[in-house]
């Protein structure tokens, strides 16, 4: 099999597929790989590392010629496959509910998109999980940032010229991300709290050592919510939590939010006129921007000042870290692929559960279940 790893065309996109690291392991299953030539330059990986890891280097078009499989982190355009073997399999992030053109394009050209957020949240794939791997990068990211940010100290100093308070940080939406970013916050030494609408986070909550804040009088998600995902609130919770977070909020310096629902918007937790409530200097990153984000008034890679605080949020927050990033992201592709290699056809051969889950065009069409009639 020839497997081809091009140089992300995105902007603002810095990650890079497969790393010498699962160069050698696709080469050591008996694979060719070709990488475009300064496909890993902006996280840090040489043409030269590529090339001692076995693989070769050269220009898209050569890379991609007789390919079987083509890595992406964010899915090539179709122009770009020309020369792929038919029915060729590319894995990569496909934004599977916003890019329908795309997707046709795909299934048009008779290409096999699989599609890595897709990937089932079952315990055998989570070494596969690109989700998980990147939002935990993703909420050390946006502590870290909004730390910079922040024109004071997270940890509580006693110095001879007095005493510098420890800040306070507030985490809406406790999924991989949120986690994250509890422990990054109480690591750098702040009073944290966190949020969210399914009530088995409130344990993990407590178990960083953070202060679980939950709606009281109205049910939220019991246990973890239908795969982990949470859904759609009723008006009746909205309205309560709105009450909560302007109780809490004034007293925080910094919030990090990172409430998504899958296939939809990303809720709007926090209002003008809550942000009008918090003291100047106070930061809030918003995870969720790209999304739609849960703060009003936040703008993806900008920093927006409203009554003294500063809103941020990165449109692609794991590209701010690309050499961690690119190394996850290129082992989840390889534990997804060599997990069903067929050693005797020497390809992978997907099974039901894993495969009909990320596959979304194969022979022509759209196969995938979850956007039929999307
Ligand atoms: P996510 O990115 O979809 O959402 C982030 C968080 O926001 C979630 O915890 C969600 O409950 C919360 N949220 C949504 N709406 C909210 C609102 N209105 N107010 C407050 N919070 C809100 O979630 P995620 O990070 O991908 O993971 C969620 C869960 O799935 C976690 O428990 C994780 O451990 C689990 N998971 C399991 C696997 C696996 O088994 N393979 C893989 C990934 C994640």
């Amino acid at each position: 099999m020839k497997i081809a790893v091009l140089k992300e065309r995105a902007a603002g996109e810095t990650r890079v597929a497969a790393t010498p690291e699962t160069a050698k392991k696709f080469i050591g299953l008996g694979n060719e790989v070709a990488v475009e030539s300064g496909a890993g330059e902006a996280a840090s990986i040489t043409d030269s590392a590529y090339a001692e890891a076995g693989a070769t280097t050269g220009d898209a078009a050569s890379c991609v010629k007789d390919a079987d499989i083509v890595l992406g982190v964010q899915a090539p355009d179709v122009a770009l496959l020309k020369g792929a073997k038919p029915g060729a399999w590319v894995a990569a992030l496909f934004d599977p509910f916003q890019s329908r053109e795309r997707l046709e394009a795909y299934a048009k050209a008779g290409f096999e998109a699989l599609s890595m957020e897709f990937m089932p949240r079952i315990t055998r794939a989570q070494s596969m999980d690109v989700l998980s791997s990147q939002s935990n990068l993703a909420g050390y990211k946006a502590v870290v940032t909004a730390a910079d940010e922040y024109g004071r100290a997270f940890p509580m100093m006693m110095t001879a010229a007095g005493t510098v308070n420890a800040a306070k940080c507030f985490v809406m939406g406790v999924g991989v991300a949120g986690l994250q970013a509890i422990a990054t916050a109480k690591r750098l030494g702040a009073q944290v709290s966190a949020t969210d609408v399914r009530s088995a986070t409130k344990e993990q909550i407590e178990s960083l050592g953070a202060k679980a804040i939950f709606v009281e009088d109205v049910e939220g998600i019991e246990g973890e919510g239908s795969g982990g995902y949470a859904t759609e609130m009723s008006d009746e919770y909205k309205a309560a939590q709105a009450k909560l977070v302007s109780e809490h909020i004034a007293k925080q310096d910094l919030v990090i939010t990172t409430a998504l629902i899958p296939g939809r918007a990303a809720p709007v937790l926090i209002t003008d006129e809550q942000i009008a409530t918090m003291k100047p200097g106070s930061v809030i990153f918003d995870l969720a921007v790209a999304q739609g984000g849960n703060v009003e008034g936040s703008k993806p890679d900008e920093i927006v000042v409203k009554h003294g605080v500063k809103i941020m949020g990165y449109s692609n927050t794991p590209a701010h870290l690309p050499a961690d990033a690119s190394a996850l992201f290129a082992r989840n592709h390889f534990n997804f692929l060599s997990a069903f290699w067929d050693k005797e056809a020497g390809k992978p051969e997907l099974d039901e559960e894993i495969g009909d889950a990320v596959r979304l065009t194969k022979g022509g069409e759209i196969v995938n279940e979850r956007l039929k009639g999307a």
